[in-house]
């Protein structure tokens, strides 16, 4: 049995649950784009967006991926110089993430809008 009204079972959200929420889709906002991961949860992956699925590029920053990209191609130089193998290692994996992020941007940018059409009135039933 229900006596209570729905509305009334969840209660209400405090001044401070809301400031969290909040808080918590400021805290997703990342120099490349925007972080997916759901809310309540930390981040899992210690910042490196790059390397992260969560990590949703925004296309507006490409060019700053660009220069982080030159950026590991000049320090994989160097690193091939020196034989750093542990640091080309990472390097690579780095720029294979980014190179990922590249063309899942290029993917969603290539993509036409769907056209629903206009909703048109049902006729009317007797
Ligand atoms: S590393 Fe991943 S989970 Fe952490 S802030 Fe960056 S995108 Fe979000």
């Amino acid at each position: 049995m229900h006596s209570q009204a729905a509305g009334s079972e969840y209660g209400g959200v405090t001044p401070e649950e809301w400031a969290d929420f909040e808080e918590h889709f400021d805290k997703r906002k990342v120099e490349l784009g925007n972080c997916a991961r759901p809310y309540g949860s930390p981040c899992q992956h210690e910042h490196a967006c790059i390397r992260c699925p969560m990590l949703q590029v925004n296309p507006r920053m490409l060019s700053r991926l660009a220069e982080i990209e030159k950026d590991l191609m000049l320090r994989r130089k160097r690193a091939e110089e020196e034989r750093w193998l542990g640091e080309i290692e990472g390097i690579d994996m780095t720029l294979t993430f980014i190179r990922g992020k590249q063309a899942e941007v290029a993917r969603l940018n290539s993509r036409s809008p769907v056209a629903l059409g206009f909703p048109t009135p049902r006729p009317h039933r007797e």
